[in-house]
């Protein structure tokens, strides 16, 4: 989260006259929450974040352009090199490694064409994330003032030199992308993942469902925990490990932990919590769809089973937990379990009604 107080964030909401109190990325997200709240005063037809998107695209003036292998971006670039857009000269390098699309500003754009294109890597895996990619281009031009846009250059950085102006954009698509003004009214009184699939066919079916859940969880009124465990070491076996000290033993084992932590509806307050990196207890249904076969299961379990490796547990709370497989990871809708102290030892496991591929897609 430092990343969205660096000074290339405060700028970014000075240029775009936004009053200097306050976490400049709330006040950009608010920023961009009103353009799109104008966009939608004039397009009142429009009734999810998907044709959102298309609106957004139209009224800032970019043309999605989606490439689903080589041979066609290598056909996308010759079309528009020979049409004199020499910018795209560098697509295939624009879009090498961690980056999942590009936005050119047209040199040679006729009268009435978008004076931006906005390239979507879709090739392989890349195309689980093609909706946020969207949103992530849409984004940064949102935030873009009028005399940037004449000599628009989006070039990403990732990793330890990701841009922090990246992160934000990324916070903007994640935001954009699952508007409340759409998702709020479609989140019913339970909590499952039945309802995300429900929810992401309806509003954003481009959409992975691992974001949708994300959004889901996050803007739940009930108290929710979504998770993501994954086979890890503990944070000091991390370090010993890069450190070269095991070379005398035995390297440590990775163990499932919990990787990612998304809490919905005061989770906290209700006793609903884990700590992110904490170990997932071999009896739970997380770890077994880990290890199984089943790629879901549902159960009612009890939080105090689980203990880390100080032999510390969780606070005692009846919890219904679904778990889905997600390649190799495994994501867990955590809520309250509504049927009182009484829990059901075991697990139920029944096939998943939504049978929905599940899409590894993180933000
Ligand atoms: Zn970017």
């Amino acid at each position: 989260m430092d990343r969205l107080h660096a000074q290339k964030i405060w700028k970014i909401a000075s240029d775009l006259g936004l009053p200097p109190n306050g976490a400049p990325a709330d006040a950009i997200l608010g920023f961009c929450e009103d353009r799109a709240k104008a966009m939608l005063f004039d397009f009142p037809e429009c009734a999810s974040p998907s044709e959102l998107l298309d609106i957004m695209a139209a009224t800032l003036g970019t043309r999605f352009e989606e490439v689903q292998s080589d041979d066609e971006l290598f056909a996308l670039q010759r079309q528009y090199v020979l049409s004199g857009e020499l910018g795209f000269t560098s697509l295939g390098k624009e879009l090498e490694g961690e980056s999942y699309g590009v936005t050119f500003l047209r040199m040679v754009a006729c009268t009435g064409e978008r004076p931006f294109v906005s390239v979507i890597d879709c090739r392989g895996k890349k195309s689980l994330r093609s909706y946020f990619t969207k949103w992530h281009e849409i984004a940064h031009l949102l935030i873009l003032t009028d005399q940037q846009k004449s000599a628009y250059k989006r070039t990403h950085g990732y990793g330890a030199n990701k841009d922090p102006e990246e992160t934000l954009v990324d916070l903007i698509a994640g935001h954009m992308g699952f508007l409340p003004t759409f998702l709020l009214p479609e989140i019913r009184a339970d909590v499952s993942f039945s309802e995300v699939d429900r929810i992401r066919l309806k509003l954003c079916p481009e959409a992975s469902f691992q974001a949708s859940a994300i959004a889901y969880a996050k803007n739940h009124r009930l108290p929710c925990l979504l998770i993501e465990a994954k086979l890890a070491l503990r944070k000091d076996e991390e370090a010993e490990t890069f450190q070269g000290c095991f070379s005398f033993h035995d390297p440590p084992t990775p163990r499932l932990r919990v990787q990612m932590v998304v809490p919905g509806g005061d989770a906290r307050k209700h006793g609903l919590y884990i700590p992110k990196n904490h170990r997932v207890p071999e009896t739970s249904v997380i770890h077994q769809v880990h290890d199984g076969q089943q790629d879901y299961a549902v159960a009612t379990e009890c939080l105090s089973f689980w203990k880390s490796s100080d032999g510390k547990r969780l606070e005692a709370l009846p919890v219904r937990i679904e778990a889905r497989k997600s390649f190799d990871a495994v994501l867990a809708l955590i809520s309250l379990a509504g049927d009182g102290p009484h829990l059901q030892r075991g697990t139920q496991k029944k096939r998943n009604p939504g049978g929905t591929r599940i899409f590894d897609d993180s933000y």
